[in-house]
């Protein structure tokens, strides 16, 4: 198995970190050409959700990103991931990868001080440990999208399909539940693959 972490700018070591723990091959996607059809999924990490934005155009990743995940390529992303998945965004729109019907409100809990642990259930896993920094939360969830965890009364995580979204960071935990559950998407999806 091998999974593409996007690698502009943000947490994307600590997530490979995660994945290489299960023995899944990482590949770093730097420029273009380090985005290929042999992924088996995709990782967009939390960082600052303007600047990947900025860098994915420069080196026009993303229409392909969009594509790929759009023709069932699973993709997980977390805080500035989950922005960049997001449909809609409540702030001044710029370009993103917008595959999920989700409207998501950027620095929900406020810009610096925002930043908080919590523990709350996660759809199929029960509790999990989670961390905010400068996080969004989801305003709305449209269509087939489900709800994966709430916090405080805000929708925190989320699943369509292949697309797998978190406002919180579980690289950053010794708690790896999110990252098999990710892994377990990517698995079926490539069984899929298989049979057809
Ligand atoms: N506040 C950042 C943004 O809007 C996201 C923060 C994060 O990824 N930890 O892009």
């Amino acid at each position: 198995m091998q999974i593409g972490v996007l690698a502009l700018q943000g947490a994307f070591v600590e997530h490979i970190r995660v994945l290489q723990q299960f023995g899944v091959r990482c590949r770093e996607i730097r420029h273009l050409s380090d985005f290929g059809e042999d992924m088996d999924g995709i990782v967009l990490p939390g960082g600052e959700s303007t600047v990947m934005s900025r860098l994915l155009q420069d080196l026009e990743l993303l229409q392909p990103i969009r594509q790929a995940v759009q023709s069932g390529l699973p993709a997980f992303g977390t805080c500035a991931g989950m922005i960049l998945l997001a449909k809609e965004i409540d702030e001044s729109d710029f370009p993103r990868i917008p595959v999920m019907d989700i409207r998501v409100r950027r620095n929900a809990y406020g810009r610096q001080l925002g930043s908080f642990i919590a523990t709350a259930d996660f759809a199929g896993i029960g509790a999990v440990p989670m961390t905010f920094i400068r996080a969004p939360c989801v305003d709305a969830v449209w269509n087939d999208v489900d709800v994966l965890a709430v916090v405080d009364d805000r929708i925190v995580a989320a699943r369509q399909h292949n697309v797998l979204a978190t406002a919180f960071h579980p690289e950053l935990r010794d708690d790896t539940s999110i990252h098999e559950y990710f892994l377990e998407m990517v698995s079926s999806a490539c069984r899929l693959k298989k049979r057809t």
